[in-house]
């Protein structure tokens, strides 16, 4: 059952985080995890990080024009990279005032290895939970025992002084029931800040392996979980969900990404998506929205009665 449909354009809600003053470098493209929703299993093979000395400049430059605030180090999985902390405290020696880690958690389940990044300078850690329970989240990882490290990983990193941490929950076919469930499974948590859900796209044309949810089935669910995780005092950002649909909550949702720094033939997958794609988009005044894509109108048509074109504004 579908709300009633908010006819106005709800204002973003304010950022704790904003990706303006964020810059994202990739320097790593491998994993030790094969999750199924992830958006770059083919392209991981190829892709190259960013050299050291890519790294050096973009120190260089922020040391001298002061653009961005935080560096996030991120590409598939970043703790797999032994200079990590070296990294971070080269960030900082050059005037990052915070750098972020993107990660799936595992490695934080030791304590040691927790406060060697957040000694050298890692104060941001945005993790992967993809899931509320172990037997879920580690076959959408699969890998036996993953949830029990990102969680301990999780806990690990609430125990210190300096930190945030961030949450991002892919939303699946296999993941969107247990959205509410997330919230209240890291409910206990002190230092997270901010909780984020993005709907999968699959850099592809089609959904080979079916995850792709139908938005109209995610909507109550992903709604009580904004409200829930709203209501632990977090902030909430929710990426590629039409912003019609989501009535009073439309101001989480938050496309925006930091500057991202990536080998360029990424591009070119990415754009397979086909985003924006909607019959309203026209005459739709929705600035943030990035309508459907290609895949998902393949799947699931085109919501034409369902999806309510926002006013524009006077
Ligand atoms: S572009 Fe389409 S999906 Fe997005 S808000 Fe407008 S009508 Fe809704």
């Amino acid at each position: 059952m579908v709300e009633p449909i908010t006819l106005y354009r709800k204002a973003r809600a304010p950022r704790r985080f904003l990706a303006a003053e964020y810059v994202e470098l990739t320097m790593h493209f491998q994993c030790n995890l094969k999750c199924e929703h992830c958006m770059i299993e083919d392209s991981m093979g190829w892709l190259k990080p960013e050299s050291m000395e890519r790294f050096e400049q973009i120190l260089q430059r922020n040391a001298a024009q002061r653009t961005w605030k935080g560096l996030i180090l991120t590409g598939s999985e970043v703790t797999l990279r032994r200079d990590l902390p070296e990294l971070a405290r080269r960030a900082r020696e050059a005037g990052f005032e915070h750098v972020r880690i993107q990660t799936h958690g595992m490695k934080l389940a030791s304590v040691e290895y927790c406060r060697e990044l957040v000694e050298a300078g890692i104060d941001q850690y945005f993790v992967s939970v993809t899931a509320a329970d172990a037997r879920t989240h580690d076959a959408i990882t699969t890998m036996p025992g993953s949830f029990d490290k990102t969680m301990r990983g999780l806990e690990n990193l609430d125990g210190m002084e300096g930190v945030t941490t961030l949450t991002n929950t892919v939303i699946t076919e296999r993941s969107y029931r247990q959205l509410p469930d997330v919230v209240q499974r890291l409910g206990h948590l002190r230092r997270l800040a901010q909780m984020d859900f993005w709907n999968f796209w699959p850099m592809s044309e089609q959904d080979p392996k079916d995850l792709i949810a139908s938005h109209l089935d995610v909507l109550p669910y992903l709604r009580e979980a904004i409200r829930g995780a709203r209501a632990l005092g977090r902030s909430v950002e929710v990426k590629n969900f039409p912003e019609c649909l989501l009535g009073e909550d439309a101001d989480a949702l938050e496309n925006e990404q930091p500057k991202l720094i990536i080998d360029p033939d990424f591009w070119p997958e990415f754009m397979r998506n086909g985003f924006h794609q909607c019959v309203h988009r026209d005459y739709c005044g929705a600035r943030r929205c990035l309508g459907l894509n290609t895949a998902y109108v393949g799947k699931y048509g085109w919501h034409a009665d369902v999806l309510v074109p926002l006013p524009k504004e006077e």
